[in-house]
């Protein structure tokens, strides 16, 4: 029995097949999220990449920013619900998620039995998410993916001390106009989102194992300032960003099981 968790993020589409619940056996990502035909082109890549049609799977249980005007699905979940549930089934000894995404940050205290017992989540501002690494990324003309190995090979951090994302896109332009090396900039642009995020992390109180979900996750630049920061191991894998689609696809072998 086939059942699908798409997430359709701010920046993003997601989703994973499972079968029986237990073997992934198809995954997408596209650059395209919510408000895009992303979603849909999601779907159509999976249909043509695995011969199966709608009716063929069982549930698809829809998450993310998006996931309110997404039609295909048979029911929804909240972003939380998922990444606590595709976490704890892959790495059951996490207690503490930190999830970067395009437009928020969220940090979530776990239970041993995987089940949320806090959550915070900064979906105000910019700085301390990936659009403030993205809007960085685009005026130095360098691809996201390509910060990690930036900010990894500098040798000393360029502080940024603004907090809004405006006024610390003036700050970095500045910065690199008096002569700041490129590489430093980039470090002291990873550790100012680490160092908001880390702020929230510390209220909800940070329990070990943690990790990190979402596409910020494959930014190692962020990864170690926020390991630094916190003084813990931080966790991820290549799976990271599909977290979110992962445990909507749990939840949706759940829902497909009771039916
Ligand atoms: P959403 O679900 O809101 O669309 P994601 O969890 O998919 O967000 O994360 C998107 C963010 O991940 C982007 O804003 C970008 O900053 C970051 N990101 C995406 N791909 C990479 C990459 N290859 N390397 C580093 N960061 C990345």
């Amino acid at each position: 029995m086939y059942s699908l968790g798409i997430d359709v993020g701010s920046t993003t589409s997601k989703c994973v097949l499972l079968k029986d619940g237990q073997e992934i056996v198809h995954h997408i990502l596209l650059v395209a999220g919510t408000g895009t035909d992303g979603p849909e082109r999601l779907m159509e890549q999976l249909f043509a990449e695995t011969g199966l049609s709608r009716s063929d799977i069982a549930y698809v249980c829809a998450t993310g920013y998006g996931r309110k005007t997404f039609s295909l699905a048979d029911g929804e979940m909240s972003e939380l619900s998922c990444h606590a549930k595709g976490v704890s089934a892959k790495y059951p000894d996490v207690r503490t998620i930190i999830d970067i995404g395009g437009q928020d940050a969220k940090v979530l205290s776990l239970n041993s039995r995987g089940k949320m017992m806090n959550f915070l989540m900064n979906d105000k501002c910019a700085a301390g998410t990936g659009r403030f690494l993205d809007v960085m990324a685009n005026i130095l003309h360098l691809d996201i993916s390509d910060l990690e190995k930036e900010a990894l090979s500098a040798e000393e951090p360029v502080k940024i001390s603004s907090t809004c994302t405006v006024f610390a896109e003036s700050e970095v332009i500045s910065q690199l106009a008096n002569g700041a090396d490129r590489s430093s900039v980039i470090a002291g642009i990873c550790n100012s989102v680490a160092s908001r995020v880390a702020g929230l992390a510390k209220r909800v109180g940070v329990k070990e194992q943690v990790f990190m979900s979402g596409g910020v996750a494959r930014n190692g630049g962020v990864r170690a300032a926020l390991s630094r920061e916190l003084e813990t191991e931080i966790i991820y894998d290549d799976f990271s960003q599909m977290m979110g689609a992962y445990g909507a696809a749990l939840y949706a072998f759940d829902k497909a099981e009771k039916q």
